[in-house]
């Protein structure tokens, strides 16, 4: 298959800046995510705005790219496999992807300059759920890789302290640079203590000095019923550790929810399309319906139309966390036998033979007639 244009694959001009590619990728993969993404191609799809973004994102190989082409990442081989998107580090993107506020823990370990207490960052995990785990609740267990503070050295580091002397407790020290257009002194953050102002006797050996440690951890959550496709919960203290004593960021989930086979949500309410015979939209009858919780007897009324809907109140989402509950609507589909016995196509012919127009249809057949 011929490769599409990277730029036409994001939708931007080709002297689009970075941050317009960045956006464009964004929004592309948002849509195009295998998790959220319904259509058949979705995945492909995905790939191709992956595969445009590793390289425009990239100064160095958008240049490639704009003089060469796709030329520029074939491996020469002309088969389909071209260049090698397997290193390209999509995850800090990725992990963004579904709310821009979140740091990730990127933060932590960069040798922040000063001592103050900093939050831990927020973490985003999507989770996936069937249709009923949503509507009803449930408790999920969950994995997570969680970066706590040292109990043994109480976050520390070590026991033992004492002032650092190489700065004296200042976590700064001041160099003197001598150049040629005179000597200047600038302040760094202390090495020995790194800017805590504080070195210990005897280093931490759970932690190795580092004062915190990562740890696998399950911990179970609840789901309250009625979560929805994109909501969120948040799980206070459950994301990345703070530094110097700061309080832990927090954890968010993000729920993906299966589609059902039959029922379909809109906010709290339920759709259900109940399959009536044609004899029994004409004449009438009683129905048993599916509800979320447990069978209603419906009566259907002589003369229904297909799409006619029936609210049965209340029986739709219980959403806990909105304290709402909604409705359940019961649309009527009529469905036509495919093939006629032979006495049932005399029943119908009969039937035609007796006047079953009604004054929809007689003001049709006007229109008809008085149209020019
Ligand atoms: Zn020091
Ligand atoms: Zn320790």
């Amino acid at each position: 298959m011929e490769k599409r244009d990277y730029y036409e694959v994001l939708g931007v001009d080709k002297n689009a800046s970075a941050d317009e590619i960045k956006r464009a990728f964004r929004k592309l993969a948002k849509k195009y995510h295998p998790d959220v993404c319904k259509e058949p191609d979705a995945e492909e799809k995905f790939k191709e705005v992956q595969e445009a973004y590793a390289v425009l994102s990239d100064e160095n190989r958008r240049k490639q790219y704009d003089q060469f082409g796709h030329a520029a990442f074939s491996n020469g081989s002309g088969a389909a496999g071209g260049y090698d998107f397997s290193g390209f580090d999509f995850s800090d993107i990725f992990d963004n992807l579904f709310g821009s506020s979140f740091g990730f823990g990127s933060s932590f370990g960069g040798g922040s300059r000063t001592n103050r207490a900093t939050r831990g960052s927020d973490r985003l995990m999507r989770m996936k759920l069937s249709f009923e785990e949503a509507v009803y609740g449930c408790k999920e267990d969950i994995n997570l890789d969680v970066v706590e503070n040292c109990s043994d050295c109480d976050g520390k580091g070590g026991t033992g302290e004492q002032t650092c002397e190489n700065c004296h407790g200042s976590g700064t020290i001041t160099t003197q640079q001598n150049t040629m257009f005179g000597s200047f002194l600038s302040k760094t953050t202390c090495p020995t203590c790194k800017g805590k102002g504080v070195t210990y006797k005897h280093t931490c050996s759970t932690c190795k000095g580092k004062g915190k440690i990562k740890r696998n951890k399950t911990i179970t959550v609840t789901i309250p019923s009625g979560v929805d496709n994109g909501d969120r919960l948040r799980i206070p203290g459950k994301g990345s550790a703070g530094s110097n004593g700061g309080a832990n960021g927090d954890l968010y989930l993000e729920f993906v929810v299966e589609e059902h086979d039959y029922y379909i949500r809109n906010d709290d309410d339920i759709y259900l399309e109940v399959p009536l015979t044609i004899a029994e939209a004409a004449l009438g009858c009683k129905k048993e319906i599916p509800t979320l919780d447990g069978n209603v007897r419906l009566t259907i009324p002589a003369g229904t139309n297909d799409g006619d809907k029936h609210r049965i109140k209340g029986r739709g989402v219980n959403n806990e966390h909105d304290r709402h509950k909604g409705d359940m609507y019961a649309v009527m589909k009529i469905v036509m036998p495919k093939k006629l016995s032979r006495e049932q196509k005399q029943l119908f012919e009969k039937l035609n033979k007796t006047d079953l127009k009604n004054s929809t249809i007689d003001k049709f057949d006007k229109f008809t007639k008085n149209n020019h």
